[in-house]
């Protein structure tokens, strides 16, 4: 059955070091690494759509040819006049990766101000995903109009997909981190969390805690992932189910391994695979995607 996902979060120019005083530039956000690997792992009668707000400046402009590019839809994207997309630096310090931001001016803080434009673009898909991220850069008012959002596309059938992502330096305050992240899940039918975010963040002593914190929320199905350690499924009221991962014999670089998991997960559960093949091929992505540098590898690496 031929559908449509949509995305919504923020999309950052990425600057990387590229020798000797030379920048590379890029675009990432972890709603757009999910859309991308989504894009190359749904069948071609789905369309995968962005939703962000971004500015009329030239970089906004090649933000989005790049999307268009990639076969990710950019036809509901707000543009807001005289503002830029936000930009982040990698430095590399003795093989350490270092993160400086500069988004706090970004378009993408915009993209829930209207309220009948967001739900329209919502109304358009059968599954909406968004993530702890994308609550995490938006003013509180913006938050409740997405989740506001969230919890009418939920109320109407539609699968509603939520990466808690937990970033405490976009959150001013933990305590409201926490009750919002949670709101997130509350208004979803499918949770996708880290273990490793929610030990820190919620305390959460194994990943059986994990799972029951979120199906005490009122969650349908929750799947945990665990790096290496693999993932675990409670889908509905059926037996949770662990899926390994996929042994790698170097880990290149682990960006975007919760992201592509997640796109290609979804793509196998529309194609019509059991969670458990879901997060079986969830894990052969996510492993080929540890193999090379960078968020967004090429479509033609990934395994079928
Ligand atoms: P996140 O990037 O959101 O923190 P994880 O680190 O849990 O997510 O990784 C997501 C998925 O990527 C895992 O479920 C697993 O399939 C795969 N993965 C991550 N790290 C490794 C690893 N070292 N070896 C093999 N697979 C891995």
């Amino acid at each position: 059955m031929a559908g449509r996902l949509l995305s919504i979060g923020e999309c950052m120019v990425e600057l990387s070091q590229a020798g000797e005083g030379l920048l590379r530039k890029g675009f990432a956000g972890d709603t757009l690494n999910t859309a991308w690997y989504a894009r190359a792992c749904f069948p071609s009668d789905w369309s995968i759509d962005y939703f962000t707000a971004v500015g009329d400046d030239p970089m906004s402009n090649e933000m989005l040819a790049m999307m268009d590019g990639a076969g990710i839809g950019t036809s509901q994207i707000l543009r807001i006049a005289g503002k830029t997309p936000g930009l982040y630096l990698i430095t590399l310090k003795d093989g350490e990766r270092t993160f400086s931001y500069w988004r706090d001016t970004a378009a993408a803080k915009k993209l829930a101000d209207d309220a009948d434009h967001l739900r329209a673009a919502m109304e358009s898909a059968q599954i909406i995903y968004f993530s702890g991220i994308t609550l995490g850069i938006l003013a509180p008012e913006a938050v409740d109009t997405l989740l506001a959002e969230a919890r009418r596309a939920k109320a109407s059938g539609k699968t509603v997909v939520f990466d808690p992502n937990i970033r405490p330096r976009l959150w001013s305050n933990k305590n409201y981190m926490l009750k919002t992240i949670e709101d997130g899940a509350r208004a979803s039918t499918l949770v996708l969390p880290s273990f490793d975010d929610e030990a820190v963040h919620f305390g959460d002593k194994d990943v059986a805690a994990t799972i029951a914190r979120y199906k005490a929320l009122g969650v349908e199905n929750v799947v945990v992932k665990d790096g290496p350690g693999g993932v675990t499924l409670a889908f509905g009221s059926t037996p949770v189910v662990h899926v390994p991962s996929v042994k790698v014999d170097k880990v290149v670089d682990t960006t975007s391994a919760g992201d592509s998991f997640n796109g290609s997960f979804l793509a196998s559960l529309a194609k019509g695979g059991t969670p458990s093949e879901a997060a079986a091929y969830g894990a052969a992505v996510a492993s080929t995607v540890i193999c090379h540098h960078g968020a967004l590898i090429s479509p033609n690496l990934l395994p079928k």
